[in-house]
């Protein structure tokens, strides 16, 4: 196993235990996602592991189509989140279409067949 795959696969255990972990450099004070082995903003390998606030802004949204018996259209939405890294999942909670740029939204770790994966969802708060 490579170093690359070491901090993904440590993410992917902790998302699996229901924790959402991201990296922030200390170094620079970034924070990074991706998780990987060097930050990306100045290069240095001096990565912690941190908690984000889980909150963020849609910065852009989609909409995926699929026939109702695969679970019908869903949204695929790029997130900023206030540490300032972006991630892409779903809002889980507001219908295909019903997502917004600027909607608040808040992150929670959901568990398919024992599987950690980060969705979104909505929060009130003023539009950024
Ligand atoms: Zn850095």
């Amino acid at each position: 196993m490579n170093e690359a795959q070491g901090v993904q696969a440590f993410h992917q255990r902790e998302l699996d235990a229901g924790r959402f972990l991201i990296q922030r450099c200390t170094a620079c004070t970034k924070h990074v996602y991706f998780p990987r082995e060097s930050c990306p903003h100045c290069g240095s390998a001096a990565l912690e592991w941190t908690t984000p606030q889980g909150t963020g802004t849609v910065y852009a949204v989609t909409t995926v189509r699929r026939k109702p018996a695969d679970g019908g259209d869903l949204n695929v939405s790029l997130v900023d989140l206030d540490e300032g890294v972006r991630l892409m999942s779903r809002v889980d909670d507001l219908a295909p279409g019903a997502v917004r740029i600027g909607q608040r939204v808040k992150t929670r770790v959901h568990l398919q067949d024992g599987r950690g994966l980060v969705l979104f969802d909505a929060i009130e708060g003023p539009a950024a």
